[in-house]
C-alpha cells in the first residue's frame, strides 16, 4: 500500500497545484492529509492562518463520496464555498439563510453526486429530516472546523457540537472523521477526541512556532512611549497594536495620528460602518498600523502584517498565540511584542471576577491566566515555552530570536534572596499572596503587616534594600521558575514548592536576569 500511498500524495500535489496554484503542501499539511488519505481519523490542530482548510479539501476531492463540512460561521461558510467554486471544485453550503426550496435543491445536487464538499452549521446535524437524507448519501469525510467548540474547557463552547458523534453514528457506512482547530491545550485536546468519537487518531500538532516569528516578552517599559516609538519607526509596515479596553484604543489611536502616522483603530464600541472602514483601510494598506481591542482579527486575511504588539497581557496563551499569529503568514521575518505589566494581572482578573460562571470554569480560568503570567516572567526561550504549553514536539534547542534567547543582560545569582523568601513565605505559614509577602521583607509598616504581628518576624524587613515592587517581581520569577506556586482563585496564596527546600538547603542556585549590570556579590555573565 506505500505506492498507493505516494500515488495518492502525488494527485494531491497535482490538485494543490490545478485547484489553488500553490506549488507544494505546508509541512503540516501533508501530513494531515496523508493521514486522511489513508482512511484514518486526524486531529490536526493549527494556528490560524495555518491553512487547515486545504487539509481536508484536497482529500476531499481525491474521495469517491460526499465531504461534509461542519462550520459554525455562516459568513466563513459563504466565503470558503464561493472560493472554492471560484476555483472550479464542486462544493454548496446549506444555511438557514437558504429557502427551503434551495435546501433541497442542494441535497438533491449531492444525491446525484454533483457535490465533493458540502457545508453545514452544527445545529442542522440535530434535525431529524436532516439526518435521514445524509443517511441516504455516500459520505466519505465528516470534517469538523473549529472542533474546540465541542469542549467546554475551550473558549466558544457550542451544545450542538455535542451531535457530530451521534450523527457519524447514525450514518450507515462510518466516514473518516476529521477535526480542525487552533486551540491546543491538553483538556481541550483530550475532549475533541472523546466528544467527536475519533477513532485511534492521528494527531498533528503544527506551525505554532512559525520561525519567521520573533516572539518578545518586554516588561517596564514606558509602553506608551515605546508603542508612539515603534509606530513612528516601522511607518512603511504593517502592524497591530492590541489594547485591552476600548478607551485606551481610542486614546493610543489618536497619539498616532497626532505624530502623524497613518494610524486607525478598531473595537466593539464602534458603528459596523466604522469597523468595516478601519478593517478595509488597514487590508488596502490606507492605514498603516490599526490599534485594536480583540474584537479585531477574525477572518482577517492580511499576510504581510510586520508586527503585532500587545499593550496588555491577554487573558491566556491560547488567545495570546491566536492574535500574536496574526503577524507574517507570509513568512516573512515579523514580530510578537507582549508589554507586560503587573497591572495587568489585576486588569484580567477583575475580568474573569465580574464574568458570571460557575466555579469550575473560573478556576480554570484562573489556571490559564497564571500560565500567561508564568510566560511572562519565564527566562526560558519563549518558543520552547509555547511550544511546551501546547505539547507540540520540537527540537530542544532555543531559538535564537525571542526576546529570552537574545536578552544579554547580566544573569545574577539570586540564591540568597530567594532564600530569605522562602523562609519568609514559610514563617508566614503559607497563607498569604505576594504582595503582602513582599510587605513583610520590605519591612513594611502598613497596618495588616502590623496586625497580623508580622514585624516581629526574623525575616520582617530581610529585603529592606529594595522596593515592594523589585521584591514581588522576584517572587513572580521564583513562581514562573516553579520554586512557588500559586493558589487558584482571586486572591491566590503562594505556596512554596519542593524545589524552593532544594534552595533553603543550600542545593540549589537560582539565576535572575536584571536590567542593568548589577554590583551584587556572585553575579557572573550567562
Ligand atoms: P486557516 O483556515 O487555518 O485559518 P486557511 O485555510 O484560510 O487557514 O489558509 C490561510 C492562508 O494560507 C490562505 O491565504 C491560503 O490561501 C494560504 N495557504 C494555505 N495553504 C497553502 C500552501 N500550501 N501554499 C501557499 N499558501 C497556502
Ligand atoms: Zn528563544
Amino acid at each position: 500500500t506505500n505506492d498507493r500511498e505516494s500515488m495518492n500524495m502525488d494527485t494531491a500535489r497535482e490538485y494543490l497545484q490545478k485547484y489553488y496554484g500553490y506549488p507544494d503542501f505546508r509541512d503540516g499539511q501533508k501530513k494531515i492529509v496523508a493521514s486522511l488519505l489513508t482512511g484514518q481519523d486526524t486531529l490536526g490542530i493549527m494556528p490560524t492562518g495555518g491553512g487547515k482548510s486545504i487539509c481536508y479539501q484536497i482529500p476531499a476531492l481525491l474521495s469517491p463520496g460526499l465531504t461534509l463540512v461542519v462550520s459554525p460561521l455562516i459568513s466563513l461558510m459563504k466565503d470558503q464555498v464561493d472560493a472554492l467554486t471560484t476555483a472550479g471544485v464542486a462544493a454548496a453550503y446549506i444555511n438557514s439563510t437558504l429557502s427551503g426550496k434551495e435546501v433541497n435543491e442542494r441535497i438533491r445536487a449531492a444525491k446525484r453526486g454533483d457535490l465533493k464538499l458540502l457545508y453545514v452549521a452544527p445545529e442542522r446535524l440535530e434535525l431529524d429530516w436532516f439526518r435521514e437524507e445524509m443517511a441516504g448519501l455516500d459520505i466519505s469525510i465528516v470534517a469538523v472546523d473549529e472542533a474546540h467548540c465541542v469542549s467546554q474547557w475551550g473558549h466558544d463552547f457550542r451544545t450542538s457540537y455535542l451531535s457530530v458523534a451521534p450523527f457519524v453514528k447514525g450514518l450507515p457506512n462510518r466516514p473518516i472523521v476529521a477535526a480542525f482547530t487552533a486551540t491546543a491545550t491538553p483538556e481541550v485536546m483530550e475532549d475533541m477526541q472523546r466528544l467527536l468519537r475519533l477513532e485511534q487518531p492521528q494527531v498533528f500538532v503544527t506551525g505554532l512556532g512559525r520561525d519567521n516569528l520573533e516572539m518578545a516578552v518586554l516588561r517596564g517599559e514606558n509602553k506608551r512611549e515605546f508603542v508612539l516609538d515603534y509606530a513612528a519607526s516601522h511607518t512603511h509596515q504593517p502592524g497591530i497594536i492590541y489594547a485591552a479596553t476600548r478607551k485606551e484604543v481610542d486614546d493610543l489611536c489618536q497619539r498616532l495620528q497626532a505624530k502623524g502616522l497613518l494610524a486607525g483603530r478598531y473595537h466593539a464600541g464602534m458603528s459596523d460602518a466604522e469597523r468595516a472602514d478601519s478593517q478595509e483601510a488597514f487590508l488596502y494598506d490606507d492605514i498603516r498600523v490599526i490599534v485594536a481591542t480583540n474584537a479585531f482579527g477574525m477572518g482577517i486575511d492580511k499576510s504581510n502584517v510586520r508586527y503585532v504588539i500587545h499593550y496588555n497581557m491577554p487573558k491566556n496563551m491560547e488567545s495570546y498565540v491566536q492574535e500574536a499569529g496574526r503577524a507574517g503568514r507570509d513568512g516573512e521575518p515579523s514580530q510578537c511584542i507582549l508589554l507586560f505589566s503587573a497591572q495587568d494581572i489585576m486588569t484580567q482578573k477583575f475580568l474573569i471576577e465580574q464574568n458570571p460562571q460557575d466555579g469550575e470554569r473560573k478556576q480554570n480560568d484562573y489556571r490559564k491566566l497564571q500560565q500567561m503570567i508564568d510566560y511572562c516572567y519565564t527566562t526560558r526561550c519563549l518558543r520552547s515555552a509555547m511550544l511546551d504549553y501546547f505539547g507540540e514536539e520540537h527540537e530542544d534547542k532555543p531559538c535564537g530570536t525571542c526576546s529570552s534567547c537574545t536578552d544579554d543582560r547580566e544573569l545574577v545569582d539570586i540564591t540568597v534572596d530567594a532564600q530569605k523568601i522562602f523562609s519568609c513565605i514559610h514563617r508566614m505559614r503559607e497563607r498569604f499572596g505576594v504582595s503582602m509577602i513582599a510587605s513583610v521583607l520590605k519591612g513594611s509598616r502598613a497596618k495588616k503587616v502590623l496586625e497580623y504581628g508580622f514585624d516581629r518576624l526574623p525575616t520582617y524587613g530581610v529585603m529592606s534594600n529594595r522596593t515592594e515592587k523589585e521584591i514581588s517581581e522576584t517572587i513572580n520569577v521564583l513562581i514562573s521558575e516553579g520554586f512557588l506556586a500559586l493558589t487558584e482563585g482571586q486572591y491566590p496564596v503562594v505556596k512554596l514548592q519542593s524545589e524552593a527546600a532544594d534552595v533553603l538547603k543550600g542545593q540549589r542556585e537560582v539565576m535572575q536576569r536584571v536590567p542593568r549590570p548589577s554590583k551584587a556579590a556572585g553575579s557572573q555573565r550567562s
